[in-house]
């Protein structure tokens, strides 16, 4: 502010030193300010209580260091850390050796890691194998030569304990991959070498077949395990494992199942069985049929339907089958065979006559249609087996004259024999009736058995065939039950 400026100046002359005088602004920058005699830093800070307090650092340098809190010291363009105590402590932490990197159980060059085991004492080995279950722990100790050295023998003496045969058997099943001259034989807990190599075959009942030479082959008191195919027929356990094994490692494990299907007949009962593994499971399928006339009494159906021998039915079954309504089914069947007539004579143009004023012709041959109990496809709901009763024209290639077609009932058992892994194995279990916790009605809700074996062979699937329980009132009387009969 000028010293000549303060005050209102009247008058001409006034007038133009006020509009000569320079701008206030102009003033300020002018250097020096020569001229000026007022204390400028007075005028703007009148007090330094006043003024608020001066900040520890520059707000550029405060922001700097909140970033790089924020950031952890990473470096901004290449994510590289920046702290150098940082990057020596994780390099301790990640051990950035080459050598002991996770084991590539793929690379077939991989280098032993015999120098790792060997690095653990016996006494940390054994505290391992403290929290595993005897067939693990055993396992673990014939893993290789040096964990056997650090664990020693006791895990596999541990193994002959009788209440730890379960342990044993699991084992044993574990060391299937590298015996494939072997099967194991769950009688006597042990592998035997296979005595017909490549060349097994499903034979009749009655013909001995041992696929391996076994002490306990004769001892009755110890069976073997098998299931009844059909009367005269039964699949033992071996083949199952046969079948299994080929299909999870190699044909020199087994046989194929291509090579287990046969067809025989029996007791006027013609049979073929097919198999296919689906999910590493065994499944089968029998088709039995034998030729029926119509309108049979109920003691030639039963003649028909049960073997003399030991009154199950011919075809093939299940352990339930006494219970439920699958022996009703197959004589309802039955009896929907058309009678035929009489063509000659008078009644034979009675019917004729009849059958002219009705419209239609009969046919001897024709289709024959079941009801609403017989036609659907039945399923125990204790195991795993599904069955379709039908009545159909086949040849009879008995007959010496060329061409003749009967009416024949036709049993078709589906089932799921199990992977093949042991004789407890749920399925196998299942079917033979040695277990009771399987609801085949929980297992097959999205898809029966039959559906998924006829699906494998044929492109098209079975015609929608509704599913019913074989026995929908779940009722257990077994051989006291007379409906059967
Ligand atoms: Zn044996
Ligand atoms: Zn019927
Ligand atoms: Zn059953």
């Amino acid at each position: 502010m000028s010293a000549e400026s303060p005050g209102p100046k009247s008058g001409f002359k006034s007038f133009f030193s006020n509009a000569l005088r320079p701008k206030k602004s102009r003033q300020t920058l002018r250097k020096g300010g020569s001229r000026s005699t007022t204390d400028l830093r007075q005028a703007v800070r009148p007090s330094l209580d006043d003024a608020p307090p001066m900040p520890d650092m520059a707000p550029l340098q405060v922001h700097r260091m909140k970033y790089q809190a924020q950031h952890a010291n990473l470096d901004s363009q290449l994510g590289e850390r920046q702290d150098y105590t940082t990057i020596i402590h994780s390099i301790g932490c990640l051990e950035m050796d080459d050598t002991t990197g996770p084991a590539d159980i793929h690379d077939p060059n991989r280098k032993p890691g015999e120098g790792d085991i060997a690095k653990l004492s016996s006494r940390l080995w054994a505290h391992v194998a403290w929290y595993l279950d005897p067939a693990s722990a055993a396992s673990l100790a014939v893993s290789s030569s040096t964990l056997y050295h650090r664990l020693g023998p006791w895990y596999l003496q541990a193994l002959e304990a009788p209440q730890n045969r379960e342990y044993k058997m699991q084992f044993l099943i574990g060391m299937e991959i590298s015996l494939p001259h072997h099967l194991l034989c769950f009688q006597c807990g042990r592998y035997h070498r296979r005595t017909q190599e490549g060349v097994e075959r499903i034979r009749p009942a009655h013909v001995l077949n041992p696929l391996f030479k076994c002490p306990e082959v004769t001892n009755m008191l110890n069976p073997q395990a098998r299931t009844r195919i059909t009367h005269g027929r039964t699949l033992p356990f071996t083949f199952v494992q046969l079948a299994t094994r080929a299909h999870k490692y190699g044909p020199q494990y087994g046989i194929s199942v291509e090579d287990m299907g046969r067809r025989w007949q029996r007791d006027n009962w013609s049979h073929a069985s097919r198999f296919f593994i689906h999910e590493g499971r065994l499944l089968m399928r029998v088709t039995s049929q034998t030729f029926a006339a119509a309108a049979l009494p109920p003691a030639s159906m039963r003649m028909l339907l049960f073997s003399r021998e030991d009154y199950w039915p011919y075809f093939s079954a299940c352990a339930h089958w006494r219970d439920g309504e699958l022996m009703a089914v197959c004589k309802c069947a039955l009896g929907h065979i058309p009678e035929p007539r009489d063509t000659g004579g008078l009644q034979g143009l009675e019917h004729k006559v009849k059958d002219r004023i009705a419209g239609q012709r009969f046919d001897p041959n024709s289709l024959t249609t079941l009801c609403g109990f017989c036609r659907p496809m039945r399923r125990c709901p204790e195991c795993p087996s599904e069955y379709l009763t039908e009545v159909k024209l086949c040849e009879d290639k008995s007959d010496p004259r060329r061409l003749v077609f009967k009416q024949a009932i036709v049993v078709t058992r589906w089932t799921d024999l199990g992977d093949g892994s042991t004789p407890n194995c749920l399925q196998w279990g299942a079917i033979n009736g040695k277990r009771d916790d399987f609801d085949s009605f929980q297992h097959y809700a999205k898809r029966g058995i039959a559906s998924v074996f006829e699906a494998a062979f044929t492109a098209d699937t079975l015609p929608g065939q509704r599913v019913l329980s074989m026995n929908p009132k779940k009722k257990k009387l077994g051989e006291a039950g007379d409906t059967w009969y």
